[in-house]
């Protein structure tokens, strides 16, 4: 088919496959928790010391959310934590460009198809256009990079010889594409724990499905129709289906069995049952094809401010735009472990930046200690770290260990070491992150930092001279333009942009 403005795929190559440490053997045994088991299991990797990771990516039709990131945030810390505990780490993370349909359970319209229509644009510059959005939230919320990012469309001959494969024994034709037939497998919804009689309400039929659980794995372009996005296939022009597209692009970048598939908990429902379904008919067996299935919680927002219809949707800029930095976000996540729900609040996001605050300026106070000699406060902090880290990614005891780590006594080069400790498996930055990286500037500002300053100078200037009026004039005219003058700030800030 025909394809324009092909979207260039950076790949990070070998930034996660380098452990983070080289201490694994003297570490607490990792605790997971497997969604297929419901349980918590020890981590022991298919491939001895290697681990590998698929997380199944955004669809990239519109920007992403900040719950949506909430999952990446989670599939990041989890690839962190692997690498800190020494495993060579493969991670991929996929984008979805095409064949992810309105309602995950098998109805609607493509949405990508969708937008474009809407749009009267070209597919492939929508799914660049978001792609990079994407991209742009990765980095801005420091996820490392995965070794591959995998782009569905690179995979459609892939996916056509995956689903021939697997045609004669699982799946059946029908005008609107080659659908699997669910009871030939094991276990069916294994996943979900879902009877069958759950699937019968939640999924819309189509004529002609064995079982209502029955997925389409190609679906074929109506007759008469042209979409912009198309392939011949052995059933006729189509595209291949969102679920096919994970169970392809996992098996042939990471092989099976792998280690860990992540997604948001919407997954277990239908799009992971059902790539598990796919996985044991093209390995004849009733293994789901990952050892783990791993699933973040929800974040959710009551008043509907996350939904991508809504004018003023929840992404990782508008949170910059109102002048929070996005590793503030990056925390309020950390902050929760990640299978519970957690729920977004500007309050919430903004005691994280405060928490986020308090700990650069600690560390602004430790560098500008002298001391040398360690006293083996980074050997204390390893083991406590790898405790919480074993126990299925407590990353709210790290936060706590890394915050508890005062200035106030022992030597300072020690102490800086073992929040950095933290730091490897938090991501946030902080032996770099400084208070003028954290001051984001509102984009409804209407004053400059330089003005601000030069005012509360003059301020200070007028105070001395006793001249109140003056100085209260300068702290009104402050007020007015946003800025909230904030003196004996117990973190030493003097002065805030407020939106
Ligand atoms: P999508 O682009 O819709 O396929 O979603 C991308 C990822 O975000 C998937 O892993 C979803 O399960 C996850 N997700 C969607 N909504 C939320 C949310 N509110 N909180 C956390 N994760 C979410
Ligand atoms: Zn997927």
């Amino acid at each position: 088919m025909q394809r324009t403005n092909r979207l260039r795929v950076t790949v990070g190559g070998d930034l996660t496959s380098a452990p983070i440490s080289s201490i694994a053997q003297t570490m607490t045994e990792l605790r997971l928790f497997n969604s297929l088991t419901r349980q918590l299991e020890t981590f022991i990797p298919v491939h001895a010391g290697e681990a590998r990771v698929y997380t199944c990516g955004p669809t990239v039709y519109n920007y992403p959310h900040i719950g949506n990131m909430r999952a990446y945030v989670f599939a990041d810390t989890l690839g962190r934590v692997l690498s800190y505990k020494g495993y060579k780490l493969t991670h991929v993370i996929n984008i979805t460009d095409v064949g992810h349909l309105t309602d995950d359970a098998d109805a609607g319209e493509d949405k990508m198809e969708k937008v474009a229509a809407e749009k009267a644009q070209s597919i492939w510059d929508i799914a660049r256009h978001y792609t990079e959005a994407y991209w742009a939230d990765i980095k801005a919320l420091n996820i490392r990079q995965p070794a591959h990012w995998s782009i569905a469309t690179d995979y459609v001959p892939a996916m056509i010889e995956y689903a021939t494969s697997i045609a004669d024994k699982h799946c059946y034709e029908l005008d609107s594409g080659l659908y699997f037939d669910t009871s030939t497998v094991a276990n069916y919804g294994a996943l979900a724990r879902a009877k069958t009689e759950d699937g019968e309400g939640r999924i819309e039929e189509v004529e002609g499905k064995r079982h209502a659980a029955d997925f389409a794995i190609w679906r074929k372009t109506p007759a008469g129709e042209t979409r912009q996005m198309e392939w011949d296939s052995p059933w006729g022009k189509g595209a291949p289906g969102w679920h096919l597209e994970c169970s392809v692009m996992s098996e042939a970048l990471l092989g099976l069995p792998f280690d860990i598939h992540t997604g948001g908990i919407d997954h277990r429902e239908i799009h992971h049952p059902n790539e598990i379904a796919q996985n044991q008919a093209r390995c004849n067996s009733d293994h789901s094809g990952a050892r783990f299935w791993m699933h973040n919680n929800f974040l959710i927002e009551r008043s509907g401010k996350m939904s991508k219809s809504s004018g003023e949707f929840l992404r990782v800029q508008l949170l910059i735009d109102k002048g929070f930095h996005p590793l503030a976000y990056r925390l309020m996540c950390l902050q929760a472990h990640y299978r519970s729900e957690l729920e977004f609040s500007w309050e919430g996001l903004q005691a994280a930046l405060v928490r986020l605050k308090r700990m650069v300026m600690m560390i602004e106070r430790l560098r500008s200690r002298a001391d040398a000699e360690p006293m083996g406060q980074a050997d204390m902090t390893i083991s406590q770290v790898d405790e919480a880290l074993s126990d299925d990614l407590n990353t709210p005891r790290v936060l706590d260990i890394a915050f508890s780590i005062s200035d106030e006594k022992g030597y300072a080069s020690d102490r800086l070491d073992a929040i950095f400790e933290c730091d490897k498996v938090l991501g946030l930055n902080l032996a770099t992150l400084t208070r003028t990286d954290l001051r984001v500037r509102p984009k409804s500002a209407i004053i400059t930092e330089a003005a601000i300053e030069a005012a509360l100078a003059a301020r200070k200037e007028a105070r001395a001279a006793k001249d109140f009026a003056k100085s209260d004039a300068i702290r009104d005219d402050l007020i007015a333009k946003g800025v909230e003058v904030m003196d004996g700030d117990l973190l030493g800030w003097d002065w805030k942009l407020d939106v």
